[in-house]
């Protein structure tokens, strides 16, 4: 395969790589990946490690997946790359009509970009312009206290209260933050709910028709620590929105297809969003690519003689053609009964497995589980921590890939994995905690 030894790529990478989200000075060097199958991944020391976080929460059928392989590999021999103004193509054309379809209401219009960053710029831009389009200065953003919505200047804005970008502050817009009613398996959120909307009506009075949009995580903030809130709060969020006359964002980037259980959050909370950000899953974990849908209404509010009413946003790469067909492969083997059965067999061993650690580990705290995602609280640990440090090399130690968020650890397979699998990994959690 490769004509340099596996060390010699290693100090490859040492001099010339700059590694994502790492402090190279302190962290132990990256394993080097020879391959993956599956929800296994194979490193070149010999090791095999479960990947319990799907790779950052993209991949979604497992490594390897030879539909989704052979979908781009026969794109590319058709058409590779074209430009997206002027030009469309099929796989563009039947993957907007293909979400459209699975998303509720009329969120209609689909524009392409590259990541879960780019989605949400372009989101907020969208909002921005539907107003000023209309002769509205609304141009205040509201989003939630630990919200995350990736690393460019918009989104780390309206993620500003997320506490990572501290280096970047005075480059950020200000934003309006309301509280996020966090909730788990057992408790009554109701209070914290009514708190966190009183906080928002407080928000909306200050701010009598200059709010652009709302933009909340729905069901799950992910970034944050795996963070929960009931339905019910998106309801009451969704209706206070549309009575101050304002635009709703729902940041899917993580929770889309089929992570929560049901096929995106909003359904499984019965709320339609103005704008929806789509992303990691899109492409089944192959290929970096991006949504942001509108309703239609917003769309229209861009059209017209004026060529400045235009949304004149753009990247090099959008609606890349084998992005594309990657996602329609990969939303085939997602709508198909046999992922639907793994998604419901993820959550039912999550939901067997989780109380059961936390009656042998007395210290763990705020159980929950929501579709396929399994998380709980060990208090007491920051970001960075050293414990938080030492869980990650303890569980890559025994062959799995998990990645704590501050003080929290959660499961997040992809769905392909098998039940065996699955209780290995929980397996694998309680002999960690029990030699901490
Ligand atoms: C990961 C993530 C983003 C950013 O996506 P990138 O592809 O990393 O730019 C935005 N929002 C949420 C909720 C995410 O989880």
């Amino acid at each position: 395969m490769t004509t340099l030894s596996y060390d010699q790529l290693r100090a490859l990478d040492a001099r010339h790589v700059w590694h994502p989200f790492t402090q190279a000075a302190t962290a132990p060097p990256p394993i080097l990946a020879l391959g993956a199958k599956g929800a296994t991944i194979y490193g070149a020391d010999g090791r095999e490690y479960l990947d319990m976080v799907s790779s950052w929460w993209v991949n979604l059928h497992g490594h390897g997946n030879e539909a989704i392989a052979a979908a781009i590999a026969e794109q590319a021999m058709r058409l590779e790359q074209v430009i997206f103004a002027d030009f469309t193509h099929e796989p563009a054309a039947r993957l907007a009509d293909r979400v459209c379809r699975l998303l509720p209401g009329d969120l209609d219009r689909v524009f392409f970009s590259d990541d879960g960053s780019t989605a949400i710029e372009v989101a907020m831009k969208i909002a921005r312009q539907y107003w000023s389009n209309q002769g509205s200065d609304r141009r205040v953003f509201v989003a939630f206290d630990g919200g995350y919505h990736g690393d460019t200047v918009g989104a780390m804005s309206a993620g500003r209260s997320s506490g990572f970008f501290g280096a970047w502050e005075n480059m950020l817009f200000p934003v309006e933050v309301a509280p996020f009613p966090a909730t788990w398996d057992g408790d009554d959120a109701a209070t914290r709910e009514a708190q966190a909307l009183a906080v928002l009506d407080e928000i909306f009075d200050r701010n009598r028709d200059r709010i652009a949009a709302l933009i909340i995580e729905p069901l799950i903030q992910g970034a944050a620590g795996m963070r929960m809130c009931r339905p019910e709060f998106l309801q009451a969020v969704a209706a206070r929105a549309q009575a101050a006359g304002t635009l709703l964002i729902f940041d899917e980037v993580m929770t889309g297809f089929g992570r929560t259980g049901a096929h995106f959050a909003c359904l499984k909370a019965g709320v339609t969003p103005d704008l929806i950000c789509l992303s990691k899953g899109l492409t089944g974990g192959f290929l970096p690519m991006s949504l942001t849908v509108a309703r239609e209404e917003i769309y229209q509010a861009f059209l017209g003689p004026d060529l400045l009413k235009a949304f004149l946003h753009g990247h090099s790469y959008t609606a890349n053609p084998l992005g594309c067909a990657a996602g329609l492969a990969s939303l085939d083997l997602l709508e198909a009964p046999a992922c639907q059965g793994r998604i419901r067999a993820i959550e039912d061993i999550h939901r067997q497995r989780l109380p059961d650690l936390m009656a042998r580990h007395r210290q763990l705290i705020q159980p929950r589980v929501c579709g396929t995602i399994a998380a709980f609280t060990l208090p007491g640990q920051g970001y960075g921590s050293a414990v938080s440090a030492r869980l990650k090399k303890d569980f890559l130690e025994n062959g799995v890939l998990m990645r704590p968020l501050g003080d929290v650890l959660y499961l997040l397979p992809p769905y392909c994995i098998e039940d065996s699998q699955l209780h290995r990994a929980w397996d694998t959690v309680d002999f960690v905690l029990s030699r901490l």
